[in-house]
């Protein structure tokens, strides 16, 4: 994968990153049931046990536009995922890109980076790699007659509701007036000069985001995290030219944990789940090119509207997976939602 250049985006690419084993794994000895045998393979040593109890291993094989390994940086994985789609929102393209899977396979850390390391700046993740770029094609001479402005975005979706991340988490509503555009009321856009700034943003946004308060007090795994990169004419209107979208999902373990019947949880459930099969599909939709985008199904698809309409659209999802055999039975419904969002 490092020699060669990504290839061209297609509407829909869909990926699947492999996270490294963690320490308490090792200790505990946890088998590595995941292994990418090349290219877009992803191989799952599904541990089954025959009638008599025996125990064997059934390899269950996948394939995607790429499948990224534990050796795999934040830089490798951005090149091949997002950052084509940066390139496209200075085309006029609307880009989103998805980071899915159960809490603890590495979200966070894909999108997000981590600061929590002892040197700063240790593994930038997405949002910040995206916004390098986006300074370097807006100071590249072939988009300087556009005339374009950044802003930036950052909110949180949970239990269906809108909080800005760059206001206090404060409640906004989503609004769709006659033309179907979709407005999410008072969310705070911040206009930015410099890759700097962005980081800055996303650093007062993620702690916004964990710091528990009001309503929203949740845990940041069952919530959607937006950050959006948006180029804006520097004419009077503000007129929009291209958006990124860069979603950290609220982890999908929800579905099958039925161990709680605690009422708020299930609500809480319900929603995850509800949003997470809207956006399946509405990625389907978009790939199959349907005059039908079922985006009002869920608060995140609806916010996401414009993402999923019309030749300008763009997705990239990246579907994360734990190596342990303990997290087997997640990685399967990771991996069959992943193959289920492909292209057809
Ligand atoms: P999620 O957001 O999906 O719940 P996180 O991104 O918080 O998961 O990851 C859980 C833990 O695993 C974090 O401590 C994170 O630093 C670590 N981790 C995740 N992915 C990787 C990776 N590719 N390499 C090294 N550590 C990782
Ligand atoms: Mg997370």
């Amino acid at each position: 994968l490092t020699t060669t250049d990504p290839i061209e985006p297609h509407k829909i690419c869909v990926c699947v990153r492999k996270r490294p084993l963690n320490k308490q794994e090792i200790n505990k000895k946890e088998i590595d049931v995941v292994s990418v045998p090349g290219r877009g393979a992803l191989l799952v040593h599904e541990p089954k046990h025959k009638v008599d109890l025996t125990k064997y291993l059934e390899n269950q094989v996948f394939h995607f536009d790429y499948s990224f390994d534990e050796t795999a940086t934040n830089e490798l994985v951005y090149k091949f995922t997002a950052k084509p789609l940066v390139l496209s929102i200075f085309q006029g393209c609307m880009a989103t890109c998805f980071a899915y899977g159960q809490t603890g396979s590495g979200k966070t850390h894909t999108m997000g980076g981590d600061f929590t390391g002892r040197q700063q700046n240790s593994a930038k993740g997405i949002y910040a790699l995206a916004a390098q770029d986006v300074f370097t094609h807006l100071n590249n001479r072939k988009y300087a007659n556009l005339d374009l402005c950044v802003y930036v975005s950052f909110f949180e979706i949970y239990n269906g509701k809108v909080f800005d991340l760059l206001n206090k988490k404060a409640k906004l509503r989503v609004l769709e007036d006659d033309r179907q555009q979709v407005q999410v009321v008072g969310l705070e856009e911040v206009c930015v000069s410099s890759a700097e700034d962005v980081i800055k943003i996303i650093q007062i946004g993620s702690a916004c985001r964990t710091s528990g308060q009001t309503s929203a007090n949740a845990n940041s795994s069952r919530s959607h995290a937006v950050l959006q990169i948006v180029l804006r004419r520097s004419d009077r209107a503000a007129t929009l030219h291209g958006k990124f979208s860069l979603v950290d999902l609220a982890g999908n373990e929800r579905g099958t944990d039925v161990s709680s019947n605690d009422r708020s949880t299930l609500v809480e459930t319900a929603e995850i789940n509800r949003s997470l099969l809207a956006l399946k599909e509405c990625i389907r939709s978009l790939g199959r090119n349907s005059d039908h985008i079922p985006f009002r199904m869920s608060t995140l698809t609806k916010v996401l509207r414009d993402s999923f309409i019309g030749e300008k659209s763009r997705t990239c999802m990246i579907a994360m997976v734990s190596p342990g055999m303990a997290s087997c039975e997640y990685t399967m419904n990771t991996l069959r939602y992943a193959d289920r969002v492909k292209e057809l």
